[in-house]
């Protein structure tokens, strides 16, 4: 079921993760970004906007996880796009002949066999001085950042005041980072100071998981990812509520997902302070 957020902007939530796709409403059809999980919702998302007589123009990924970059058949073969970082990220992954088998192991088991691999991450790159995506629609500004994974983006369609935020700024989950990257808190902060950058310019945000949030969100949720990074540089325990005694969400995985992080980010410090 769609939900309207904005003016011409709407969204379906997954049972997943709270996972969030996003419509935009464009001319001749819509801009769908990061469509679904499961193959059900997506051919019912393309029911309802087939009824509503907007086709699929133009699809987008926030970034390579394979949350983020699943279609289905019924959406239609519009364009599909991410940055140049995200759609190489992904080639990377599907160049192994086995890579349907490597996905599927990181699958939540019990809708594995619901999630539909055969588009993943069919996606074209976009140059990295690509300010927007090309479609015939509202101004759909890239906010690309290292942060969380590869090529991340953030998109802020800039006449409707709506950021779309990726895996940044959810309310349910901690900062999740990219510990592939040479310096990932480093990285995370500066994705933040970016998005911060527009802040003022946005009046919904919708997060990949979690809650839509109102203006004041964009800067509490800053505030609160900002805290949880420097936490983690500094070893010490976040005074965070999502991985906190009363989190609502998540209580039996996410302070797992926190302490790997530690143990990953000492480990690298080691690796760091020694020689060649
Ligand atoms: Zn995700």
């Amino acid at each position: 079921m769609l939900k309207q957020v904005a003016e011409g902007v709407l969204i379906h939530e997954s049972e997943f993760i709270q996972s969030k796709s996003v419509v935009v409403q464009g001319r001749a059809g819509v801009l769908l970004i990061d469509p679904g999980i499961q193959s059900d919702e997506m051919a019912q998302l393309a029911n309802d906007l087939r009824d509503l007589g907007q086709p699929v123009v133009a699809g987008f990924s926030t970034h390579p996880h394979w949350d983020h970059l699943l279609w289905h058949a019924t959406l239609g073969e519009a364009p599909r796009y991410g940055t140049a970082r995200c759609a190489a990220d992904i080639r990377d992954v599907l160049s192994n002949a086995d890579w349907k088998a490597r996905v599927a192991e990181v699958l939540p088991p019990e809708i594995a066999e619901e999630i539909p691999l055969d588009l993943l991450g069919v996606i074209t790159g976009l140059p990295a001085e690509t300010a927007h995506i090309p479609w015939d629609g509202p101004k759909v500004r890239i906010i690309e950042h290292q942060a969380h994974a590869q090529g991340h983006a953030a998109l802020l369609i800039e006449e409707r005041g709506v950021l779309v935020a990726g895996d940044m700024l959810s309310d349910i989950l901690i900062p999740f980072l990219d510990l592939g990257a040479a310096d990932p808190i480093e990285d995370y902060l500066a994705a933040l100071r970016l998005l911060e950058d527009v802040a003022d310019d946005v009046d919904v945000l919708i997060t990949g998981h979690g809650s839509v949030g109102g203006a004041d969100q964009v800067r509490a949720r800053i505030t609160q990812d900002r805290a949880y990074v420097h936490a983690l540089r500094d070893g010490g325990l976040p005074d965070d509520p999502r991985v906190g005694p009363s989190a609502t969400f998540g209580k039996d995985w996410l302070p797992g997902v926190h302490k790997w992080q530690l143990q990953q980010l000492a480990q690298k410090g080691e690796h760091a302070g020694t020689p060649e």
